[in-house]
């Protein structure tokens, strides 16, 4: 059933434009996706939504873009060409290569039971040349976080925005990790998009940071509207930390990956990185990056807690959660119950008859000026049942229907997705009613 459910989604995505498989028409890239319409316009709400919450809404946090291609000596300082590996074993019948660690018998192959070779440590960042000669000095990384270029930025947001303890700065964008074995759609993949926030503050005041944004970032994806059963926090043993941090917990969600519909796996890490980075960069860089308290009269390095979620594994997350079937008299009706701010349409003008040319023009002109006010379609090109059924499969929380005797009494037919009720709402009020639903 789980495993159904998983699938399902999958085909759901494909039919109707959330997520198609990247360079499909040449037999795909090794798992790689690429959002459709329906897709990119949930992504970006979702990355709204949290940019709104974690910038907008506070005082302490800033955003920040940085490039992905950053100075080769970051990822020194920050410990990643020596220490970001997985170990890989590769079978010797078949040649395909495992992640060691999700291995059961680390000597036997599990495709193919051949025998394993020993396990070797693999580094999991892309390296590529810069410029046009292919040499060692010119060697660089395609950004595995979004969280160094923020660090590295640390100076020039004290000496241009001058903020206080405790600070923040938030950043969403691109990374790219050379995983061993991507899976489970667009859970793990080799490119894909973070949004990570780094909290500096007083070193005594760590653990109570810590503590809150665990809690905020949990409270962050009931928000979006994840059911609380299938969400729980995980704190990870001393022997899973990073080399870099004191404490760390996982969001985590339960996907439908399996036939037990019971994979828990991570959503957001959260981490209290000390002052690893900014000593790091400090000793490599030269540049001293500490914070000057003027009251105290004293020079330190601020600690760290960082809260690191995945945009593309929240969409799937949200989209599992929103995926439901019921069933109309001898039809299954299948809804994506997206809260109001997820879904990318919140509203379909529908016409009951295309070839009637007067239902079209008002279904147009309705449609033309909501437009304006919200994320709107016309569609036009099916029976009424099927326009509904196929608004209910994107989540689109309202349809307008105009029929035969709007042109009469200029009213129009409203129904919401979720209990399917219909009301007759006047052309006039319409968009304020729709604005007051959708507050
Ligand atoms: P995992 O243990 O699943 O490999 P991680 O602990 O290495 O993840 P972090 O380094 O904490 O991940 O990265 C922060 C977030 O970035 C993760 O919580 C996840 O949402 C996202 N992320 C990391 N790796 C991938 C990936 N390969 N594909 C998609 N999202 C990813």
């Amino acid at each position: 059933m789980a495993q159904n459910l998983m699938d399902k989604i999958v085909s759901l995505c494909k039919r109707r434009g959330f997520i198609f498989q990247g360079s499909e028409i040449y037999g795909g890239l090794s798992n790689t996706w690429d959002y459709g319409p329906y897709g990119v316009e949930l992504k970006n709400n979702l990355k709204k939504a949290w940019w709104r919450s974690n910038v907008y809404e506070r005082d302490d946090i800033l955003g920040m873009d940085a490039a992905i291609l950053m100075h080769p000596k970051v990822w020194e300082a920050s410990g990643h060409v020596e220490n970001f590996f997985d170990l890989k074993s590769d079978c010797k019948s078949c040649k395909k290569r495992f992640k060691t660690e999700a291995l059961k018998d680390k000597n036997k192959c599990p495709e193919c039971g051949g025998e394993l070779t020993d396990s070797r440590p693999f580094n999991l960042m892309f390296k590529t040349y810069q410029g046009p000669i292919e040499d060692a000095s010119s060697a660089i990384y395609m950004r595995p976080e979004t969280a160094q270029g923020m660090f590295v930025n640390f100076l020039n947001i004290l000496d241009s925005r001058h903020p206080k303890l405790p600070f923040g700065l938030a950043q969403i964008g691109k990374s790219f990790r050379n995983e061993i074995t991507p899976g489970n759609f667009t859970f793990r993949t080799r490119e894909f998009e973070q949004m990570e926030i780094e909290y500096f503050c007083r070193p005594e005041e760590a653990d109570k940071f810590y503590d809150s944004w665990v809690e905020e970032r949990f409270n962050w994806y009931l928000k979006l509207g994840l059911k609380k059963e299938n969400l729980r926090k995980r704190q990870h043993s001393k022997e899973e930390l990073a080399h870099y941090a004191k404490a760390c917990t996982d969001i985590e969600y339960r996907f439908p990956f399996s036939t037990s519909g019971d994979d828990w796996s991570e959503l957001e890490g959260i981490a209290n990185r000390q002052d690893f980075d900014l000593k790091q960069h400090s000793k490599i860089s030269g540049k001293e990056l500490m914070y000057f308290d003027d009251q105290k009269k004293e020079k330190f390095y601020p600690y760290i807690i960082e809260p690191s979620g995945g945009v593309d594994r929240s969409v799937l997350a949200v989209l599992a959660d929103a995926y439901h079937e019921e069933k109309v008299r001898e039809d299954t009706r299948v809804v994506l119950k997206l809260n109001k701010e997820m879904a990318p349409t919140k509203v379909a003008v529908l016409p009951l008859l295309r070839n009637r040319p007067e239902i079209v023009e008002l279904a147009r002109r309705i449609s033309k000026e909501l437009k304006k006010s919200m994320v709107t379609v016309y569609d036009d090109t099916g029976a009424i049942g099927k326009l509904y059924r196929r608004q209910d499969e994107v989540g689109t929380l309202y349809c307008v229907t105009v029929d035969v005797q709007s042109l009469e009494d200029k009213q129009v037919t409203v129904r919401e997705r979720d209990s399917m009720r219909q009301e007759r709402i006047s052309v006039d009020s319409l968009g304020e009613y729709l604005i007051n639903r959708l507050k």
